[in-house]
C-alpha cells in the first residue's frame, strides 16, 4: 500500500512556466526538511505557455509531484477547489505558485494545526511589490466584505492556508460555483488561528488579476456570503416613502399659503431620474443573483480535468508524422 501521506501542498498555476521549477525547489526544500511524508499538487488552469509540460515533466522526474490539468482556464478558485480535491494528506496547504506566499512559512502554519487549530490562515503583515492601486483596493474590499456579510473572514488573509482533513472534507462538499474559498474556509468554523507573515513581490511574470477578475471576485464575495445589496432596494424604497410622506403636506401647505415654490419641469425631472436609477440599480443587483442561481442550478462540473498522462497527445503526434 502507498505511503500515507502527512501534507498536501496545493498550488494553482496559470501560466507561470518562469516560476513553476523554481516554486517546486523551494518547497521541496521546506518539506524535505519537515521529514514527513508529503505531496506537492500543482493544478494547471488552462495554461498556454508550456507550463502544462513543465509541471508533466517535474512529475515524471519527483513521484511527490501530482498534476491535476484543466482543460481549460477555470479561474483560480476553482483551481485551489481542485487542489482540495485531490489533496490526500492530513494537513492541506494552499498557497499560489508565483511565491508571494513564502513556502518557508508552512512549518509555522504546520506548527500551529499540531497545536490543534483546523484552520490556521496566513495574514499578511506586509506587502512586497504590489502597486498602490491593488493595495489600496485590497484593503476597501476586505473591510467593505467584513462589514456587510455574515461570515467574519479574517482581514488581510488571502487562500494561503492550511486546512486539515476535516476542514477539507467539508469544503469538498461544498460544491457552489461561484465561490470565494477564503469565506469559505471562514464560514465552515473550527479552531482557527492566524500567522502574520511578510507578502513577498512576485517572483516573476505579471499578475493573472487584471481589474475585471477581481471585480468578479468581489462581486462573487458579496453575493456568496450576504443578502445586503437586495436589501438596499428596501432602504431605498422605504426612505423614499418616508420623504414624500413628509414633502406632501409641505407642498400642499406652501401652495394654499400662496408660495410660488416646486414650480418648474427640472424638480420632476430630478425625481424621476433618481428613482429610474434606483429601480434600475435595484434590478441591476437582483439580475446578479438571478444570474447566479440560474449558473448553480444547471449543475455542471466545476471543472474539468485532462488525463493526466501525455501518452495519448503524443500517439496523436506520431499519426501526423506518419501523415507527413
Ligand atoms: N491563477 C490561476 N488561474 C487564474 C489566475 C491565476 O490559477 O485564472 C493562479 C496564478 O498562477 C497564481 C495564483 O493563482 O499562482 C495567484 O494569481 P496572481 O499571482 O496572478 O494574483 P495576485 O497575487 O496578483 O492577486
Ligand atoms: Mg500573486
Amino acid at each position: 500500500m502507498a505511503e500515507e501521506i502527512t501534507y498536501s501542498i496545493a498550488a494553482p498555476v496559470f501560466n507561470e512556466i518562469e516560476i513553476v521549477s523554481e516554486f517546486y525547489r523551494r518547497v521541496k526544500d521546506v518539506m524535505e526538511a519537515l521529514g514527513e511524508p508529503w505531496e506537492l499538487i500543482l493544478v494547471d488552469d488552462g495554461s498556454a505557455d508550456g507550463s502544462t509540460e513543465k509541471i508533466l515533466e517535474l512529475a515524471a522526474l519527483d513521484s511527490h509531484v501530482k498534476p491535476v490539468i484543466f482543460a481549460r482556464n477555470f479561474g483560480h478558485q476553482i483551481a485551489i477547489t481542485a487542489g482540495i480535491d485531490h489533496a490526500q494528506g492530513e494537513a492541506i496547504i494552499i498557497l499560489d505558485a508565483d511565491l508571494q506566499d513564502p513556502p518557508e512559512v508552512i512549518p509555522d502554519l504546520i506548527e500551529r494545526w499540531k497545536e490543534g487549530y483546523e484552520v490556521v490562515y496566513a495574514v499578511r503583515a506586509e506587502r512586497e511589490g504590489e502597486s498602490f492601486f491593488k493595495k489600496i483596493t485590497a484593503s476597501v474590499f476586505y473591510r467593505l466584505i467584513y462589514r456587510i456579510t455574515d461570515v467574519k473572514i479574517p482581514l488581510d488573509t488571502g487562500d494561503f492556508r492550511l486546512l486539515d482533513q476535516q476542514a477539507a472534507d467539508i469544503l469538498r462538499e461544498m460544491r457552489e460555483r461561484h465561490r470565494f474559498p477564503r469565506g469559505m474556509a471562514a464560514w465552515i468554523g473550527f479552531r482557527q488561528i492566524g500567522v502574520p507573515y511578510k507578502r513577498a513581490a512576485r517572483f516573476a511574470g505579471e499578475t493573472k488579476y487584471p481589474f475585471k477578475k477581481m471585480l468578479r471576485l468581489a462581486l462573487d464575495a458579496i453575493t456568496g456570503f450576504s443578502y445586503f445589496p437586495l436589501q438596499l432596494a428596501t432602504y431605498f424604497g422605504f426612505f423614499c416613502a418616508g420623504v414624500s410622506a413628509v414633502a406632501i403636506p409641505v407642498v400642499i401647505v406652501l401652495r394654499l399659503t400662496g408660495y410660488q415654490a416646486f414650480l418648474g419641469q427640472a424638480t420632476t425631472l430630478i425625481a424621476v431620474l433618481f428613482l429610474g436609477g434606483v429601480q434600475l440599480i435595484s434590478l441591476g443587483i437582483v439580475g446578479e443573483y438571478l444570474g447566479r442561481i440560474y449558473s448553480e442550478v444547471k449543475g455542471r462540473p466545476l471543472y474539468i480535468t485532462r488525463k493526466q498522462n501525455t501518452s495519448s497527445l503524443k500517439k496523436v503526434e506520431k499519426k501526423e508524422v506518419k501523415r507527413k
